[in-house]
């Protein structure tokens, strides 16, 4: 019935140049055919039977085309206090890091080709070398995350076969990844050893038999078990392998190339140690404490690395060239391992001095009172950032937050709230601590402060 007083599509096409210019005819059509559906669906169900004109139709057709092409994987503001936050992309890179993946990004590269020699290279080539040089392994390769890197090695050493580790390190880190069901699906047999809290050299020794294929760490980086504890170090664990011919694997999850206890942090296992104190191979992330792009790293003995990389496997799990310049470039600052604290985002956040956290504060406090005036109490509070991505949860750093509490009671007021900072432009995400809205001011840089105040005003609460 109201069919005819609807403009056609033609109609609306015509008088829709710079949508078609800008969108397409093909999306510009489809997303007219939708206004104007949406359009009779709401004459039918409306008393009033007066048909929109054809520029509301266009202007709603242009809303919609708009917000399709918005990306959907785009910056937020961290502000949740956890520095290497997993779900908000981990670390963040280093200029010269962004510039490497900018410049192969947009350019065919010597991904797998030797210039010099002018004949195919190894695209494990372009960091090989700085990896080695930096953890004092013989040989190394990257694949897409450590997660790949742990399969991959255990497939490549003991498919078919028995893989020795301690009880008290199955771990399950956030995200379905389980030492157990990983060893599943590279096809190796667990054989658990020890007692959750105990594990002696005694029990890895009676447990190697004709199917053993490697004997395993793994760094229990998200939790700590306390009290009548043993566990066998790596180099007792070396020990007990070479007298039976067998490799030792250590997965530190996050590990790092530096002692982080240098700059004031809480200590977590250096690789160049663990392989010093005999590991024929390491694993680790590129993305957590060593503050790169997302990769998985394996370092270790020639021979067994030589191996790893001619798995059929690898091949499925490699990387691409822009994690490599990533990779590299930040790899490139460890060689100034000094000025870390400076170059890599990851370590600048982490070692942030209390002032400069308080600077931040100041700077954007009165903003935010002004846009909150009538819907939050805006103080400052100390609280405590975590380091994240398996870090243990204990060790945290004394940090500053602004606390916003809603001036009325009730939960839905609270929810505004978060829901106003997450609909920002730039969608600001704290977290939420007894009935307020928590910012943790130390992943703010002061460079990001006035981005984060000049969307203040679009605040809709
Ligand atoms: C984080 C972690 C992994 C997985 O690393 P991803 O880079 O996230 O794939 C594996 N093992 C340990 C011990 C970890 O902490």
């Amino acid at each position: 019935m109201n069919q005819i007083r609807l403009p056609s599509i033609d109609t609306l096409l015509s008088a829709s140049e710079d949508l078609i210019e800008a969108h397409g005819r093909q999306q510009t059509t489809l997303v007219l055919r939708e206004v104007v559906a949406g359009a009779r669906e709401r004459l039918v169900r409306s008393e009033d039977q007066t048909p929109p004109e054809p520029t509301a139709l266009i202007e709603e057709a242009r809303a919609h085309l708009l917000s399709l092409s918005q990306p959907s994987i785009r910056a937020v503001f961290n502000l949740t206090g956890t520095v290497l936050h997993t779900n908000l992309g981990r670390a963040v890179l280093p200029r010269a890091a962004i510039d490497a993946v900018t410049e192969v990004a947009g350019s065919p590269v010597n991904l797998e080709y030797d210039i010099e020699k002018g004949q195919r290279g190894d695209r494990d080539d372009h960091v090989e070398q700085l990896l080695c040089e930096l953890t004092g392994a013989e040989s190394a390769t990257v694949v897409n995350n450590n997660a790949a890197a742990v399969l991959l090695l255990l497939n490549t050493l003991a498919m078919g076969k028995e893989v020795i580790v301690s009880r008290g390190e199955l771990v399950e880190i956030g995200g379905s990844f389980r030492i157990p069901e990983i060893m599943d699906r590279a096809g190796c047999r667990l054989c658990e050893v020890g007692a959750t809290n105990r594990t002696h050299v005694h029990d890895y020794e009676n447990a190697i038999g004709e199917a053993s294929a490697l004997l395993m760490k793994v760094h229990t980086s998200n939790y700590e078990i306390r009290g009548f504890t043993t566990s066998v170090s790596e180099s007792e664990l070396v020990n007990v392998a070479s007298r039976h011919n067998l490799p030792v694997a250590t997965d530190l999850g996050s590990g790092s190339l530096v002692d982080l206890a240098n700059f004031g942090l809480p200590s977590e296992p250096v690789v160049r140690k663990v392989i010093e104190s005999g590991a024929d191979l390491v694993t680790f992330s590129g993305d957590k404490l060593l503050g790169g792009p997302q990769s998985g790293i394996i370092v270790g003995r020639r021979e067994l690395i030589s191996r790893i990389k001619s798995n059929p496997l690898k091949r499925a799990l490699r990387v691409d060239k822009m994690i490599l310049a990533a990779l590299e470039a930040v790899l490139q600052l460890y060689r100034n391992p000094d000025k870390l604290t400076q170059t890599l985002p990851a370590l600048v956040t982490l070692t942030r001095s209390a002032e400069d956290i308080s600077a931040v504060a100041e700077k954007i406090l009165p903003s935010l009172k002004q846009a909150l005036a009538q819907s939050a109490c805006v103080q400052t509070k100390s609280c405590l950032s975590q380091i994240g991505s398996g870090a243990l949860p204990g060790d945290t750093l004394s940090s500053l937050a602004i606390v916003m509490t809603p001036k009325h009671e009730g939960h839905r007021y609270l929810d505004q709230l978060v829901k106003g900072f997450r609909a920002l432009p730039r969608p600001v995400i704290g977290r939420v601590n007894e009935g307020a809205l928590l910012l943790d001011l130390r992943t703010l840089s002061l460079s990001d402060t006035e981005t984060f105040i000049a969307q203040l005003d679009q605040l809709a609460l």
